[in-house]
C-alpha cells in the first residue's frame, strides 16, 4: 500500500494524526455539533495550512513536484473531503455515492461542457439559433447528422444543448438523452426523491463549504483570515505571489521573473505559462522580507513604461485556503453529478437570500466580485455554476433574474476588468439569454431589452455638441472600452434572435419600450462623422470612421431583428412606425436654408438651396433607414391599406424623407466622379462599406427604398427635378443649348458631370426598377436570394464559399442560398486542384439585369462582357434589355410614372440628341445605354400593362404616345423616337445598334397592339385582345428559329474543320498511333493471358528467398514514373520507368545501408586491422560520412556509380548476362518485385470532426495535462504535436525552434509535411527557415477547402488530394512547392517557419 511510503515522506507531525484520523469520527462529531460551521471552520483552520501549504513548488514538472503534489492530493482526500462526503452520505462515501447514483433520475440534458477545441455541432435545420450545440457524442447519435448541420470547434465554456427541448425545432434529443420511463418530469422536485435526513444534512452542508469558499475566494486581505480560520500557529511562512495582466508581454514577464527571483530561463517560461492559464503564481516562498525583496524588484522592472505587474506578498495560510476553496467547489460540482436531488439542494443554497436582501445570495456576492478574482478562481466556479443552476431548469430561471437584475453592474465590472470575456461571468449571457421563453421572461419583467440598450449607451460617452457619438478623439483606453461594450450588442441579439411566435401586451410594453431606448441610440448615431469636401489641399490627416462603421456593422442585424419583430404584430409595427417618425423629428432635420425655385421641362418646383459638394453630409442616417424598412412591413403586411387611419401619413413629408438619404447618394456619386479626392483614404474606405454586403441592407439598400418611398408620393417630375437639383445637374438640362456652352468649359468639369450623369441616370434605374424587395415589389423573400445569385453567376461562375460571401446573411448565420441555387445553377465538381463551382442554368440568363443595384462597376462591366459573349455564341443579337420587372405593391404603384414622366423625357431627350454627333467628351457611351435602358423599362412597363388590361381605357401608360407625338410635352421628348430611328444606323453607335433596334421593333409592336386593342375596345374580350399579341410573338418565334438554324449550321461547319484537322493530324504522327494502338492492344491480351487459372496458382507455398520467390504478387503498387508522369504498375515486362525518386529525402535509405556499411566497415577491420576514425566510435548523424569515408566510399549513391563505372558497367552487364535473367525475360512473369515498398503518408480518417476530437483531447506533452493551442499532425509519422508555443521549443544547433521543425530533424531529414488540426491547413517546412501552407485534402459537400476552418460546413477526406500530396513528396516536389509559394507571396518569406 501508498501507506508505508507516505509514512516515509510526509512531514512527521501529519504521520501520527493521519493514522489515527477517522473521517467518520470526525463526521459523527459534526453531526452532533451545535453549530456546523464552527466546527468544520474549525476543522479546515487546523488542516488546511499543513497540507495546502507545501513551500515552494518548482516550476517545471519534475518527478519531485509531482510526487508532493500527490502527496498533497491524497492527504485532501483523507483528511479534508472524506469527513465532508461521511457527514453528508451517513455510510462510507464510495457505496454512499454509488448508491445515489443507481437511485438517481437524471434530467435528460446532457450538459458537456466543452473543451477548448472541441467539435461542436449545430443543424442547420433544426436548431432554434446558431448557439445551439451537441456534443460530437449526442450529434453521432441524433437525427442530425442526417441533416444540413455546421461544425465548429468550441471556444471553451458552454455545453451540449442536446435534452433541451427549447434549443431545438425537432429532434431535441440523441439515443442517450432520450426521455425514458425512469426520467424525472421536469415538475418534480428532484430532492423529493432521496431521504429527507439526506437533503437536511446536504443543505446545512454545503451552506459552510459555499460560505467557506465565497468568503475565501473574495478575500482581499493578504496577511490575515476570516473569522473562526486563524491558524493555531502562525509561521513567517509567505508566498510572493503574482497576477496576469493582459498588458505585459510573455517577454517582459520571463525578463523580469530572471532578474527578481534569479531563477532560469524554463523555469521563467513555465512561471509566466502558468500565470497565462491561472491568472496567478506563486514565484517564491520563504519569510516575509524575503518575499517582500522579490515583490519590489519585479514593480520596478514593470513599472517603467505601464503600471507595474500586479505582485502580492501572500501569507501561506491565506493561500492554502484560496487553494481549498477551489479544491472544495470541483468536490461540490462533482457530487452534485451523482444526484439531481442534491444539485437542486445546491442551487437553493446558492440563490438563497441572506439577511441584508438584494444581492445577498452567495450566487450574487460571487457573480458580484468576478472581476476581481484571479483567472483559476473564476473559471472553476463558473463551471460550478455551468453544473448545478444552469442543469436545473427551475433554479436556472431564478438565477438568470438575478443575473438580468444585476446586469448592469456585471457589464460595468467587466469594462474595467483587463480580463478576456470567456473569463468574465458576463459570458454566462448566451447560456441565458438565447431561451426563447427565458428571453421573453427576462424582457417583460425584467426590462432586459431596455437594461441592455440603456447599459449600452451609457457607456459611449463620447460626444459632439449635437449629442451624437464622437469617436475621432478616441483615446486608447475608451477604444478598449469600445471593443468591450460590443459584447453588449451581442447580448441584444439572443434576446432578439427568435421572434414571438405569440404576443401578449405586457410584450408589446415591454419590446416597445426596448425599442424606444434603441431609437435613442440610433438619434446617437444619426449623423455622426460628418464630411465636408476638401477643395485646393489634401485632408491633413485620415478622420476616424472605423468605430462608427464597426457600430453599425454590428447593429445591422439588430436592426433586422427588429423589424422581424414588428412584422408578426399589427400593433406592434403601427406603433413602432409612429415612434421611429417622431424620432427623425425630434432630430436635427435639414435646416431651412435658402429657399429656391426650379423649373425644368415645362414643371417647377419649389426646394432650398444646398449642395452635397460644399455643405456638410453624413452617411449614417440610422433612423430613416429604420423608417423605411418600417415603410415596406406596412405594404407586405397591408397594415397601410387596412387601417390607414391609425397611421401617421399625414404627418410625412417626402422631400424631408428623401433628402438625407438622396444627398447620401450624391455623395457616393460625386466620389465616383471624382469630386472627393482631396478628402483621402477614409471617405473611400466608407464608401466601400456603404454599399458592401456587410452592411448595405441597413444602409445602401435603404436608402434606394427611401427614395422609391418618398417618389410614390411626389409628383414625379418633382422628385426627378429634386435630384437633379442634389446632383447639382439642373442647369444641364434646364434648357437645350446650355449643354453646347459648358463643352467649352474646363475639361475636368464636362468629365465629372458625365459621370454624375452617368450616375443619376443608373440612381433613376434603380428607383424605378428594384422591385425585388418583398413590400416593394410583390415577390417572395427567395426571389430576392435568387436574383441575387442570378446576378453573381451572371459574372462567372462561382464557388459556393463565394457565394455565401456575396449573400448577406441574416442573424441566423443564414443566406437562403441552399433554398435557390440547385433551382437556377449545376454544379461543376472540382479536379485535383481547385473548387467546385456553380453554373447559371441557361433558362434563368433572361433575368440578367445590367443595372442590377448590388453590381460593383467592375462586376458590371465583368456581368457585361460576358453576357455578350454568350449570347453571341449562341447566336443571338447583343442587346442587353432589361428583365420584366415584377409588378409594384399598390403602395409604391406610382413609382412606373417616373418612366413617362416629362422631366425624364426632357434629359432623355437631351441625352439622345447630344449622341447624334460622335462624341467629343460631350456625352459618353454608358449615358447613352442608360437612357436605352430606361426607355426600355418603360415599354416594358407598357406591354405588361397592355397585356395584363382588357382594353385601352385601364391603361394609365403611355410612353409610346409621348415619344412619338411632338409637341404634347415640351421641349425636346418628343423627338425621342425620331432621335432613336436616326440614331439606329449612325456608324459610331454600332455597339448599341442591336438595343435601338430591340426598342424600335419593341414601339412598333406596342403600336400594333395598341392599334388592335382600340378599334376592338368596344368588346374588351381577352380572347380578341390577344390575337395580333400573339402575331407579334409568333413573329418573334420565327426569328429566334432563324437564328437558331444559323448558329447550327455554323456549330456543324466548325465541327466538320475540326474533325478534319483532326485526321490530318493523325495522318502526321501515323508512328505515335500505331505504337499506342499496339500498346493497348498487347496490354489488354496480357491481362487474358494471366486470366487462366493454371497461370496463377492459388496454394503456392510461400517462399522468401531464392528464384522462385513468391509472395505479395497480387499485391499491385501503381507509381508514377518520374519522366513521363505517367501512372502504371511495376511489372517486368512493363514499359521502362524512371523510378529513381522513390529515394526518399528522408533517412530511410541511410538507415537501410548503414548496418551493413557497419558490418563491412567491422569486417575490414578486422581483415586489415585499420583503426577506424574517433566519429565512428559514438553513435551519432556524422555516421554515414564517416563509413563511407572509412570504406573509402563517396557518400553520395550518384558518385559511387559515376566515380566507379569502369568497375561496375561489367558487374552490371555480368548480372544482365545471366541466364537466369534472360529466362524471365523470356517467359513473361513477374521479375522485379518493386525493390521496397515505398512511404506512405499516414491514413487520415474520412471525416474531419474525428481528427478534431482527437486534437482536442491532446494535451502537451511538456507542460502537464494542459491543452495544446496549436496541435499538429505529422503526416508522415502520424505523430501529434504542440505546435507554434513556449512551452514546446527545443534547441537545435543552439536555436530555439518549435516542435514541428524539431520534428522534422528526427522524422524527415529537416523535411515536413504537418496537418494544422485547428486550421484545416496543410504546412510545408523545410529546413529551418522555409515553409508554405498548402491546401488540405478535406472538402466540403461544394467541393471547397476550409482553411482556418470559418465556415464549418462538414469536412471529408477527398483521396485524390491526398495522393497528390504524397506524390508530391514521393517526387521530391515539396521544396519545390514551397519556392514557388514563396516567390508568389513575399509575406510567406517573412515568417518564422521555425517557430512552427
Ligand atoms: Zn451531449
Ligand atoms: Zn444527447
Ligand atoms: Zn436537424
Ligand atoms: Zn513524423
Ligand atoms: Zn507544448
Amino acid at each position: 500500500m501508498a501507506a508505508t511510503e507516505s509514512d516515509r515522506d510526509l512531514p512527521s507531525a501529519l504521520c501520527s494524526e493521519f493514522l489515527n484520523f477517522s473521517a467518520r469520527d470526525t463526521a459523527t462529531r459534526w453531526l452532533e455539533a451545535a453549530d456546523l460551521k464552527k466546527e468544520v471552520y474549525l476543522h479546515l483552520a487546523v488542516y488546511v495550512p499543513r497540507i495546502l501549504c507545501l513551500g515552494p513548488t518548482t516550476g517545471g514538472g519534475g518527478a519531485g513536484s509531482s510526487r508532493e503534489e500527490q502527496r498533497e492530493e491524497l492527504a485532501c482526500q483523507l483528511l479534508l473531503m472524506a469527513p465532508l462526503e461521511w457527514f453528508l452520505l451517513g455510510e462510507e462515501p464510495s457505496s454512499g455515492l454509488a448508491f445515489l447514483q443507481e437511485k438517481n433520475q437524471p434530467s435528460p440534458l446532457c450538459g458537456h461542457v466543452f473543451k477548448v477545441g472541441e467539435p461542436t455541432y449545430s443543424c442547420r435545420e433544426c436548431a432554434a439559433d446558431p448557439t445551439c450545440v451537441l456534443c460530437m457524442q449526442c450529434f453521432l447519435g441524433s437525427v442530425h447528422r442526417e441533416h444540413r448541420y455546421r461544425m465548429t470547434t468550441s471556444g471553451g465554456g458552454g455545453f451540449c444543448d442536446c435534452g433541451d427541448a427549447e434549443a431545438w425545432k425537432k429532434g431535441p434529443y440523441c439515443h442517450k438523452h432520450t426521455p425514458t420511463a425512469d426520467t424525472r418530469d421536469s415538475e418534480e422536485d428532484p430532492a423529493a426523491l432521496i431521504p429527507a435526513d439526506m437533503v437536511a444534512r446536504g443543505y446545512s452542508l454545503f451552506s459552510v463549504i459555499l460560505t467557506y469558499a465565497v468568503e475565501l475566494l473574495t478575500w482581499d486581505q493578504e496577511d490575515q483570515l476570516p473569522a473562526g480560520l486563524e491558524p493555531p500557529a502562525r509561521a513567517d511562512t509567505y508566498y510572493c505571489m503574482l497576477f496576469n495582466d493582459e498588458v505585459h508581454t510573455y517577454e517582459q514577464v520571463i525578463y523580469t521573473l530572471q532578474k527578481a527571483v534569479s531563477c532560469s530561463q524554463k523555469e521563467a517560461v513555465s512561471f509566466a505559462t502558468t500565470v497565462d492559464r491561472d491568472g496567478r503564481k506563486s514565484v517564491r516562498y520563504g519569510d516575509f522580507q524575503f518575499c517582500e525583496q522579490a515583490k519590489s524588484v519585479i514593480v520596478r522592472n514593470t513599472s517603467r513604461q505601464s503600471k507595474p505587474l500586479r505582485v502580492e506578498v501572500m501569507h501561506s495560510s491565506v493561500v492554502a485556503h484560496q487553494r481549498f476553496a477551489l479544491k472544495a467547489l470541483s468536490w461540490l460540482g462533482q457530487v452534485i453529478q451523482y444526484s439531481d436531488g442534491l444539485r437542486r439542494t445546491l442551487c437553493q443554497v446558492g440563490l438563497q437570500r441572506g439577511p441584508e436582501g438584494e444581492n445577498s445570495s452567495l450566487v450574487d456576492q460571487l457573480m458580484l466580485n468576478d472581476s476581481k478574482m484571479w483567472k483559476g478562481a473564476r473559471n472553476i466556479y463558473h463551471q460550478l455554476l455551468m453544473n448545478s443552476l444552469l442543469m436545473d431548469l427551475k433554479y436556472k430561471k431564478i438565477f438568470a433574474i438575478q443575473f438580468a437584475k444585476n446586469y448592469r453592474r456585471l457589464q460595468t465590472d467587466f469594462m474595467e476588468d483587463d480580463h478576456e470575456r470567456v473569463v468574465s461571468v458576463t459570458s454566462l449571457s448566451v447560456q441565458l439569454f438565447t431561451v426563447p421563453t427565458m428571453a421573453r421572461m427576462l424582457m417583460v419583467e425584467e426590462s432586459l431589452m431596455k437594461t441592455i440598450i440603456g447599459t449600452f449607451v451609457d457607456h459611449l460617452r463620447h460626444r459632439d455638441l449635437h449629442g451624437r457619438f464622437q469617436f475621432d478623439r478616441y483615446t486608447a483606453q475608451q477604444a478598449f472600452k469600445f471593443g468591450r461594450v460590443q459584447s453588449l450588442i451581442g447580448d441584444l441579439k439572443y434576446v432578439l434572435i427568435s421572434r414571438p411566435a405569440q404576443w401578449n401586451d405586457q410584450l408589446r410594453l415591454k419590446f416597445l419600450e426596448g425599442l424606444d431606448a434603441f431609437l435613442e441610440l440610433l438619434k446617437c448615431m444619426q449623423g455622426m462623422d460628418p464630411v465636408v469636401r476638401q477643395v485646393g489641399q489634401h485632408i491633413e490627416m485620415e478622420p476616424e470612421w472605423e468605430a462608427a462603421f464597426t457600430l453599425q456593422m454590428k447593429l445591422t442585424h439588430i436592426i433586422s431583428m427588429i423589424q422581424d419583430w414588428c412584422s408578426t404584430d399589427e400593433q406592434v409595427l403601427i406603433q413602432a412606425y409612429r415612434k421611429c417618425l417622431s424620432a427623425l423629428n425630434s432630430c436635427h432635420l435639414p435646416e431651412g436654408e435658402q429657399p429656391i425655385s426650379l423649373s425644368v421641362a415645362g414643371h417647377s418646383v419649389e426646394t432650398f438651396r444646398y449642395q452635397v459638394s460644399q455643405d456638410k453630409v453624413s452617411i449614417h442616417l440610422p433612423l430613416y433607414r429604420l423608417l423605411a424598412g418600417f415603410h415596406i412591413l406596412l405594404s407586405r403586411t397591408e397594415v397601410a391599406s387596412r387601417c390607414p387611419e391609425q397611421l401617421p401619413l399625414g404627418e410625412l413629408s417626402p422631400p424631408l424623407l428623401i433628402e438625407l438619404p438622396l444627398r447620401c447618394l450624391v455623395l457616393c456619386a460625386q466620389v465616383h466622379a471624382g469630386l472627393w479626392r482631396r478628402n483621402g483614404f477614409s471617405l473611400i474606405n466608407q464608401i466601400y462599406y456603404y454599399h458592401n454586403v456587410k452592411c448595405r441592407v441597413e444602409m445602401f439598400d435603404k436608402d434606394i427604398i427611401m427614395l422609391q418611398v418618398g417618389a410614390s408620393m411626389m409628383d414625379p417630375n418633382h422628385f426627378l427635378m429634386i435630384v437633379l437639383s442634389r446632383f447639382e445637374l439642373v442647369h444641364i438640362f434646364s434648357s437645350t443649348d446650355c449643354r453646347k456652352r459648358y463643352r467649352e468649359a474646363n475639361k475636368d468639369v464636362v468629365q465629372q458631370n458625365n459621370t454624375l450623369i452617368e450616375e443619376m441616370l443608373h440612381l433613376f434605374i434603380m428607383v424605378v426598377g428594384e422591385r425585388y424587395v418583398s413590400g416593394v415589389g410583390q415577390v417572395e423573400q427567395l426571389e430576392e436570394v435568387r436574383r441575387e445569385i442570378i446576378h453573381q453567376l451572371s459574372v462567372r461562375p462561382m464557388a459556393h464559399s463565394e457565394l455565401v460571401k456575396a449573400l448577406p446573411e441574416n442573424g441566423n448565420k443564414e443566406t437562403g442560398l441552399e433554398r435557390v441555387i440547385d433551382s437556377v445553377a449545376s454544379f461543376k465538381k472540382p479536379g485535383v486542384t481547385g473548387r467546385g463551382l456553380y453554373e447559371l442554368r441557361p433558362e434563368w440568363m433572361k433575368h440578367f439585369n445590367l443595372y442590377f443595384h448590388h453590381y460593383s462597376r467592375a462586376d458590371q462591366s465583368k456581368a457585361e462582357e460576358a453576357q455578350r459573349k454568350l449570347r453571341r455564341q449562341s447566336g443571338e443579337d447583343t442587346a442587353l434589355p432589361p428583365p420584366p420587372p415584377p409588378p409594384l405593391c399598390p403602395l409604391f404603384a406610382s413609382l412606373v410614372n417616373l418612366l413617362q414622366c416629362d422631366v425624364l423625357l426632357a434629359v432623355e431627350g437631351a441625352v439622345l440628341h447630344w449622341a447624334v454627333e460622335p462624341s467629343g467628351g460631350g456625352w459618353t457611351e454608358s449615358m447613352l445605354q442608360r437612357v436605352l435602358h430606361l426607355v426600355a423599362m418603360a415599354l416594358l412597363e407598357e406591354q405588361q400593362q397592355l397585356e395584363h388590361s382588357g382594353g385601352d381605357d385601364d391603361i394609365t401608360f403611355n410612353y409610346t404616345r409621348k415619344i412619338t407625338r411632338p409637341g404634347e410635352a415640351p421641349s425636346t421628348s418628343g423627338s425621342v423616337l425620331a432621335l432613336l430611328e436616326s440614331l439606329q444606323n449612325a456608324p459610331h453607335l454600332e455597339v448599341h445598334k442591336d438595343m435601338i433596334t430591340w426598342i424600335l421593333k419593341m414601339v412598333s409592336n406596342i403600336k400594333t397592339a395598341r392599334e388592335r386593342t382600340s378599334s376592338t375596345s368596344s368588346v374588351p374580350s381577352r380572347g380578341r385582345g390577344r390575337g395580333p399579341e400573339e402575331t407579334v410573338r409568333d413573329k418573334d418565334k420565327a426569328e429566334r428559329k432563324r437564328k437558331a438554324e444559323m448558329a447550327r449550321l455554323r456549330r456543324e461547319k466548325i465541327m466538320a474543320q475540326m474533325s478534319e484537322m483532326q485526321k490530318h493530324f493523325i495522318d502526321e504522327n501515323k508512328e505515335l498511333f500505331q505504337q499506342s494502338l499496339e500498346e493497348l492492344e498487347a496490354s489488354t491480351s496480357a491481362a487474358a493471358e494471366r486470366s487462366p487459372p493454371t497461370f496463377e496458382p492459388t496454394c503456392v507455398s510461400q517462399v522468401c528467398v531464392g528464384p522462385r520467390r513468391v509472395g505479395g504478387a497480387e499485391h499491385r503498387q501503381l507509381v508514377i514514373c518520374i519522366l513521363c508522369q505517367e501512372e502504371q504498375e511495376v511489372r517486368g515486362h512493363g514499359r521502362a520507368m524512371v523510378l529513381a525518386a522513390f529515394v526518399q529525402r528522408s533517412t530511410c535509405i541511410k538507415v537501410g545501408i548503414l548496418p551493413f556499411l557497419r558490418s563491412a566497415a567491422l569486417f575490414f577491420h578486422y581483415l586489415n586491422s585499420t583503426a577506424p576514425p574517433a566519429d565512428l566510435l559514438i553513435a551519432g548523424p556524422g555516421q554515414w560520412e564517416a563509413l563511407c569515408n572509412y570504406l573509402s566510399l563517396p557518400s553520395n549513391l550518384l558518385q559511387l556509380h559515376q566515380s566507379q563505372h569502369t568497375l561496375l558497367d561489367p558487374l552490371i552487364h555480368r548480372w544482365c548476362c545471366h541466364p537466369g535473367v534472360r529466362r524471365t525475360l523470356q517467359g513473361g512473369g513477374v521479375i522485379v518485385r518493386f525493390p521496397r515498398e515505398s512511404n506512405r503518408l499516414i491514413d487520415l480518417p474520412e471525416d474531419y470532426s474525428i481528427l478534431i476530437n482527437q486534437a482536442s483531447s491532446f494535451t502537451c506533452p511538456r507542460s502537464g495535462g494542459d491543452k495544446s493551442r496549436a496541435p499538429t499532425l505529422c503526416l508522415v509519422c502520424g505523430s501529434m504535436l504542440c505546435s507554434q508555443s513556449y512551452c514546446c521549443q527545443t534547441e537545435v544547433d543552439g536555436e530555439d525552434v518549435g516542435a514541428c521543425t524539431a520534428h522534422t530533424f528526427t522524422c524527415g531529414a529537416g523535411l515536413g509535411l504537418f496537418l494544422r488540426v485547428r486550421e484545416s491547413q496543410v504546412l510545408f517546412v523545410a529546413g529551418k527557415t522555409k515553409g508554405c501552407f498548402y491546401p488540405p485534402p478535406y472538402l466540403d459537400d461544394y467541393g471547397e477547402t476550409d482553411q482556418g476552418l470559418k465556415r464549418g460546413n462538414p469536412l471529408h477526406l477527398c483521396t485524390e488530394r491526398y495522393r497528390k500530396i504524397e506524390r508530391q513528396w514521393h517526387q521530391h516536389g515539396i521544396a519545390e512547392v514551397i519556392g514557388h509559394a514563396q516567390e508568389a507571396n513575399q509575406t510567406l518569406v517573412a515568417i518564422d517557419w521555425q517557430h512552427l
